[in-house]
């Protein structure tokens, strides 16, 4: 059996060389002409930390990332206003939480990859079934089949689109914008990621190298993003600690990259015929709680699980669906949640809020975030 995997994004290299492993051949087809360096960070919780180990990766993605020993909610002048240290469930789950800059992450993925064929500059426009075969058609006017396939082209999907014709995307109402930057945080805060919350926006920092520190900014808006006037991004968040401009303002311009924050409303069915989705094509969810790279791994080790050994396609499909289709959704629901809760607009809601959080004990965040690095099998 040879499987196809439209999409080279982690969801995508992760399930490659999960089903390699297990000895099933794969083959890539990735829109991009080549494999740029994304400039952003990106935290790999316990939960995906606990996959890579099983892949053999663990060593080689903590000696390109850093180590957290756990994060700060603070309110815009970066008093804390919770504190969760997570070193007891590093001891139980034998792994700890991990930012990486995303280039060195897909480099890792990239080299882990055995001979594989990866087909860059290939973007599937559409797809349709006939007699248990797939026929995918590429923006380059080129064709191709296979029998069995796996769509992992992220929110946009066009895998998604071509089975499920009536998903739609949610908008956060939301702008980020995020950069890494030479930076010293300062005695005490290499090894926490911090989320200051404002009214209406928050900054996410989060060190991912001795000196590095990875940093997103979010605001909120009413109608559309065109309505921000971010010729300086920093003013935007003036009301924020100086660290917090000092550190977007230490940032080239031209280094900043620019997301709308959205998710994908629930889809009930994951699969379809030999075609299954994965990762933000499955269930994409806004970045508020840092999992979407994290559920895609998960979903990735799950399927090349499912898969192995196993002769009925569909069968296969089925028991993955079955087995992710709760925690991912249990995701997706509390991020959009979070999301609207950091980005509260009314000041005083927003002092309730500050006020609630730092009365929260952090054993219930920890109770939260053990239903998180579980895995599932
Ligand atoms: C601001 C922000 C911060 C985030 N922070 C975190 C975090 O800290 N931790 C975390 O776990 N997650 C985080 N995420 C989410 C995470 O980035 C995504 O969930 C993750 O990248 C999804 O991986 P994927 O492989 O499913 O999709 P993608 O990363 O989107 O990869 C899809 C791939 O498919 C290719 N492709 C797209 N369309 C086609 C096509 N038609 N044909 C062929 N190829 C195609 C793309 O070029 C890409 O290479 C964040 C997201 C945002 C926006």
């Amino acid at each position: 059996m040879k499987i196809t995997i439209i999409g080279g994004g982690i969801g995508g290299l992760t399930t490659a060389i999960a089903l390699q492993q297990k000895g099933i051949e794969v083959e890539i087809f990735e829109a991009a002409s080549e494999f740029r360096e994304v400039g952003a960070g990106i935290t790999l919780a316990i939960n995906s930390m606990q996959i890579y180990k099983r892949m053999g990766m663990l060593e080689k993605i903590q000696s390109h990332g850093n180590k957290l020993d756990g994060f700060q909610i603070t309110d815009n002048k970066l008093n804390i206003l919770s504190y969760v240290d997570i070193s007891d469930l590093e001891k139980k789950y034998k792994v700890g939480n991990v930012a990486i800059h995303r280039a060195k992450l897909q480099e890792v993925l990239l080299n882990e990859l055995q001979a594989c064929p990866i087909h860059l500059g290939k973007k599937l426009i559409k797809l349709h079934q006939k007699d248990g075969n797939v026929h995918l058609e590429f923006e380059d006017g080129t064709f191709h089949q296979t029998k069995v396939l796996i769509g992992a082209d992220g929110i946009h999907s066009a895998v998604r689109r071509s089975i499920f014709p009536n998903s739609k995307e949610r908008h956060a109402k939301q702008i980020c914008w995020r950069g890494i930057t030479d930076f010293d945080l300062g005695e005490g805060y290499h090894y926490i990621a911090r989320e200051a919350w404002g009214i209406g926006r928050r900054i996410g920092i989060v060190p991912i190298a001795p000196g590095k520190v990875y940093w997103y900014a979010c605001l909120s808006y009413k109608h559309s993003a065109k309505e921000i006037d971010n010729e300086r991004l920093s003013d935007l968040f003036s009301r924020f600690h100086p660290l917090a401009s000092d550190i977007i303002s230490s940032t080239k311009k031209e280094n900043i990259i620019t997301a709308e924050l959205g998710d994908l409303e629930l889809i009930p069915e994951w699969h379809k015929g030999n075609v299954c989705l994965l990762g933000d094509a499955a269930h994409a969810t806004t970045p508020n709680m840092g999992q979407g790279a994290n559920q895609a791994i998960e979903s990735a080790w799950i399927l090349s699980e499912c898969l192995k050994g196993e002769n009925d396609i569909k069968k296969a499909y089925a028991q993955y669906q079955k087995i992710r289709q709760p925690k991912a959704t249990m995701v997706v629901k509390k991020s959009w949640g979070i999301g609207k809760i950091a980005h509260m607009s009314n000041p005083l809601l927003a002092k309730i809020r500050n006020l609630l959080f730092s009365m929260t004990p952090d054993t219930l965040a920890k109770k939260q975030l053990k239903k998180l690095f579980d895995l599932n099998d």
